[in-house]
């Protein structure tokens, strides 16, 4: 019998009727052994996701030292779906112990990570097979990062003696035992983990869309889906805000070659998008994969003669970058220039200002400039490498749609050309160049 993990996402977990769609899913296929659960999601686009309530209980315990209105939210979804699934368990005890130990807690990281715990145990009641809490398995390192190996490690001994089992997602624990979670979208990297820790044959992400396009839907009407996605493509793809798979969810599961099938619980029998290693990948025909942007970028453009030859120059800004923790996402340059692609988001008040000031005593540049507003538009597929004139096609594409490119960025992979535009021409440009690679579409 080969095994399946099945991660449900927060659509999938809304409410009672859902949930037996998700149960359904899973009894129709007994491969499917072990299954992680996100929060209950949005029933309906003005509603609230668990999480954030859980985030708002939180803040109500740091203004008041208790948290009784918004978790009343909460109580009433959950009792709702076990009431709806018919589940046989005592929710109103759990859910007076969670509500509880949020305030005696009192940490972001464990309210938030409640929602996770209490679907868990309701999915694992409704399908009568035991639950496992992530804190005791998923591990993360004294500076925040995830243990790997150890999670991975006892999760597979927790496992082991359980042909099926419930486990939360989003959330481990420290060493100490205190939660601490994923950041958000984090069920994914659970899944992963578990898929990782069984040595699953596949990994099924089951969401409410039928896998990836080949770009966002809110920009282009029906856009062609993706069938097969290399891990580096979807990389570079969810990287780049093509948000249907948290973007580190590949990494577990890369280590042992476990292909990722992304799945819309609402249309199961949709055969979704493949996530495979580059060994297993076959060339559909398409030189691009996807196109995917991301706005709201600063470039720090810096100038000085002679650049190429002074040594050291390079290292002396990232220097400078370091001791400040800001961390850039490219660096194009030229001869005597280069610039530092940073996202604006992390240049708060005067962030700025000192970097510039810093950068100006380590290198003594002739310019600084900066822009801001600029957008980053990704264009990928392993395609491209074996396709003449690609960019030609590109630019051509662009230039046509009257789309100024600001700056150009292509990996030596050639699987993906990265582009710099405005922030208003974002969408024009995925637009145009959409229309120039899926001509049919
Ligand atoms: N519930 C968490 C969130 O809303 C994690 C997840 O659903 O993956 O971000």
């Amino acid at each position: 019998m080969s095994i399946k993990v099945c991660k449900f996402g927060g659509t999938s977990m809304a409410d009672g009727n859902n949930i037996r769609n998700v149960i359904d899913i899973i009894k129709s296929d007994r491969d499917r052994r072990y299954v992680v659960v996100s929060a209950p999601g949005k029933r309906y686009s003005n509603d609230i996701k668990v999480t954030d309530l859980l985030y708002q209980c939180q803040k109500e315990v740091e203004q008041t030292g208790a948290c009784k209105e918004a978790f009343s939210k909460i109580r009433e979804r959950f009792e709702n779906i076990v009431k709806e699934l018919g589940v046989d368990m005592d929710i109103a005890t759990i859910l007076n112990q969670t509500e509880q130990r949020i305030c005696t807690e009192n940490s972001a990281d464990f309210a938030a990570s409640r929602g996770e715990y209490l679907s868990g145990q309701v999915m694992a009641g409704a399908l009568g097979v035991p639950f496992v809490d992530a804190q005791d398995v998923v591990i993360f390192n004294d500076d925040g990062s995830f243990a790997a190996e150890e999670s991975y490690m006892l999760v597979a001994k927790a496992l082991a003696d359980k042909p099926r089992a419930v486990v939360g997602g989003f959330y481990g624990s420290y060493r100490n035992g205190k939660v601490k979670t994923f950041s958000r979208g984090g069920s994914d990297i659970s899944g992963a983990i578990v898929a990782r820790a069984v040595l699953a044959d596949v990994y099924e992400n089951w969401t409410d869309v039928s896998g990836f396009l080949a770009c966002d839907p809110r920009i282009v009407d029906h856009p062609q889906g993706i069938k097969v996605l290399s891990y580096k493509e979807l990389r570079e793809l969810s990287y780049m805000g093509a948000n249907v798979l948290h973007s580190e969810s590949i990494f577990p599961v890369k280590s042992a070659n476990i292909p990722i099938n992304i799945k819309n619980t609402f249309r199961p029998e949709d055969e979704g998008t493949m996530i495979v290693p580059i060994t297993k990948y076959q060339y559909t025909g398409n030189v691009v994969t996807g196109i995917a942007g991301k706005k709201n970028f600063t470039v720090i453009h810096i100038e000085k003669s002679m650049m190429n030859a002074e040594i050291g120059f390079t290292r002396k800004i990232l220097s400078v970058l370091e001791k400040n923790g800001i961390s850039f996402e490219h660096m194009p340059s030229g001869i005597d220039t280069m610039c530092l692609v940073v996202e604006s988001a992390i240049l708060g008040l005067g962030v700025l200002d000192r970097l510039l000031t810093e950068i100006e005593q380590a290198v003594n540049p002739d310019h600084v400039r900066v822009y801001n507003n600029i957008a980053l538009v990704a264009t990928v597929g392993h395609g491209m490498s074996s396709s003449i004139g690609t960019s030609g096609r590109l630019f051509k594409a662009l230039s046509d749609a009257n789309v100024n490119v600001r700056m150009i960025d292509q990996g030596s992979s050639e699987l993906n050309i990265i582009v710099g535009v405005a922030d208003e021409d974002c969408n024009k440009a995925i637009k145009a160049i959409y229309r120039e690679f899926f001509p049919a579409n």
